[in-house]
C-alpha cells in the first residue's frame, strides 16, 4: 500500500493495535470531538452516539455548563487527597443526600471500585452488625451479571470468557437465575449478607426482569434481614425514564451504587450511597481511593447532577424513550426476535450477530455497540430530539429491513 492510500484514521488504527493492548474490538471509527449526541472523527465524518459511552454521557458530550466547572475547578484545585477536607466534597455529600435520600456516600471514581466497596460494606457489615463469623459472609448475585472487571467481581460473573485464565478467584457469591425471587429466597444461608442486582441487566442485553421481581427481592432482604445492593451504575440518573430503575417498583435499596452519568462523562466518579448502618462500618484506615472524592471530581458530578435535574432529562428520557421505542417497534424483519427497553435505554435483539448491524449503521452516521452478541443497544445521550430520533430511526430501518 502506498502512504498516499493511508487515511488519517487508518494511520491511528494501526498505531493503537500495534501499541495499545487488544482488550477491546473498537468500531473503526476515530472520534476526534463531539457534542451533544454527536460524534466527529478525524475525517470530518458525523455520527449519532447510541451508545453515549455506555450511559456516561447521558447529558450529552461536552456538555457545557459542566465543562465550563470542569476548567473553573482545574484552576482552583484538583485533588487534596482524603488526607484534608475540600469544600466540593462536603457539597457534594449534601446534594447527594438531598437528590437520592441516602443517610451517607462514600465516593469512588470507576464503577468497579464502587460495586468492590458496597462488597467489602456488606460483608463487614454482615460480620459487625449481623455476626456473620469473620471469612464467612456470602453475597447472592444473578446469572449474566455485569458489575465490573476487577478479580472480585469476576470471580462472580457467569459469563465464561470474564473469568478465563484469571484464578485463583474470589469466593463467597452464590449464583441464581435473573429475576427469580423464589431462587433468592432459596439461596439465603444464615451466612447471607446482601443481594446484589442490577434492576435492569444492561450488559446482557437489555434484560427487564417479570413486574414484581424487584419489589418482591426488597420484601425478601428486608424479611431476612440482608441487605438489597442495587447496582445503578448504566441503569440510573435518567437512563431508564426515572432518576434510578428501582423507581419503578419503588424498591428502594439499601445499597445504591452509582457511576458513569455522575459526571456526564468528564471524569471517573461514581459513589456507593447507603444508610448509617451501612457505610458506618468503615472506620478511618478500612477502605480509601487517593483520587476518590477529589474537588475536580466533586465540582464536576454536582453540576452534572444539576444538569439532569434542572434539564429535566429525566422527564425526557421517559417521554423520548416512549417514542423510540414504539417506532423501533413498527420494524419488520426475519432476523429480528424482540425489541424492549425502558426510557432511554432500548434493546433489539436478532437471531443472528449484531455486530454485522454495528458496522451498517457506522456507514449510515450511527454509532452503537453490540452487546452479548445478537442484542443491539439503542442509549443515546438523553437530550437527544424528536427530529434526531426521526433521523436515526430512519437509518436504523433501512439496515435492520434490509437484514
Ligand atoms: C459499567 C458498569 C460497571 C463498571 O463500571 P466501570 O466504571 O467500567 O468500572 C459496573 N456495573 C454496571 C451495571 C455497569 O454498567
Amino acid at each position: 500500500m502506498s502512504v498516499t492510500e493511508i487515511t488519517h484514521s487508518e494511520q491511528l488504527i494501526a498505531l493503537e493495535e500495534r501499541f495499545g493492548a487488544h482488550n477491546y474490538r473498537p468500531l473503526d471509527v476515530v472520534i476526534e470531538r463531539a457534542e451533544g449526541v454527536w460524534v466527529y472523527d478525524v475525517d470530518g465524518e458525523r455520527y449519532l452516539d447510541c451508545l453515549a459511552a455506555y450511559s456516561a454521557v447521558n447529558q450529552g458530550h461536552c456538555h457545557p455548563r459542566i465543562l465550563e466547572t470542569l476548567i473553573q475547578q482545574a484552576h482552583k484545585v484538583t485533588l487534596t487527597s482524603r488526607a484534608f477536607r475540600n469544600d466540593q466534597l462536603a457539597l457534594f455529600y449534601a446534594e447527594l443526600h438531598e437528590l437520592a435520600g441516602f443517610d451517607m456516600a462514600l465516593p469512588m471514581n470507576s464503577g468497579a471500585e464502587a460495586v468492590e466497596t458496597a462488597v467489602k460494606a456488606a460483608r463487614k457489615w454482615g460480620h459487625k452488625v449481623r455476626g456473620i463469623p469473620d471469612g464467612k459472609a456470602e453475597i447472592i448475585v444473578c446469572a449474566n451479571n455485569f458489575h465490573g472487571r476487577t478479580v472480585t467481581i469476576i470471580s462472580f460473573s457467569t459469563d465464561q470468557q470474564y473469568r478465563d485464565g484469571f484464578g485463583p478467584l474470589t469466593p463467597g457469591f452464590t449464583i441464581i437465575p435473573y429475576g427469580d425471587a423464589k431462587a433468592l429466597r432459596e439461596a439465603i444461608t444464615p451466612n447471607t449478607c446482601a443481594f446484589l442486582v442490577e434492576p435492569i441487566q444492561g450488559e446482557a442485553g437489555i434484560i427487564i426482569p417479570p413486574d414484581g421481581f424487584l419489589k418482591g427481592a426488597a420484601a425478601i432482604c428486608r424479611e431476612h434481614r440482608i441487605l438489597l445492593m442495587c447496582d445503578e451504575i448504566q441503569s440510573g440518573l435518567g437512563r431508564t425514564g426515572k432518576l434510578f430503575a428501582y423507581m419503578h417498583e419503588d424498591a428502594k435499596p439499601d445499597v445504591l451504587i452509582i457511576g458513569k452519568a455522575l459526571s456526564g462523562g468528564f471524569y471517573p466518579v461514581s459513589a456507593v450511597l447507603a444508610s448509617k448502618e451501612v457505610l458506618g462500618v468503615f472506620n478511618p484506615g478500612d477502605h480509601g481511593s487517593t483520587f476518590g472524592g477529589n474537588p475536580l471530581a466533586c465540582a464536576v458530578a454536582r453540576t452534572a447532577l444539576r444538569v439532569l435535574i434542572e434539564e429535566k432529562l429525566v422527564e425526557r428520557s421517559a417521554e423520548m424513550g416512549t417514542y423510540f421505542l414504539n417506532r423501533l417497534k413498527t420494524l419488520r424483519s426475519p432476523d429480528l426476535k424482540e425489541v424492549r427497553g425502558r426510557g432511554l435505554w432500548i434493546g433489539i435483539e436478532l437471531h443472528s450477530a449484531a455486530r454485522p448491524y454495528c458496522e451498517a449503521l457506522k456507514d449510515e452516521g450511527i454509532l452503537c455497540k453490540e452487546t452479548h452478541d445478537k442484542v443491539l443497544r439503542i442509549a443515546p445521550p438523553l437530550t437527544i430530539t424528536r427530529e434526531e430520533i426521526d433521523w436515526a430511526f430512519d437509518r436504523i430501518r433501512k439496515v435492520i429491513e434490509r437484514g
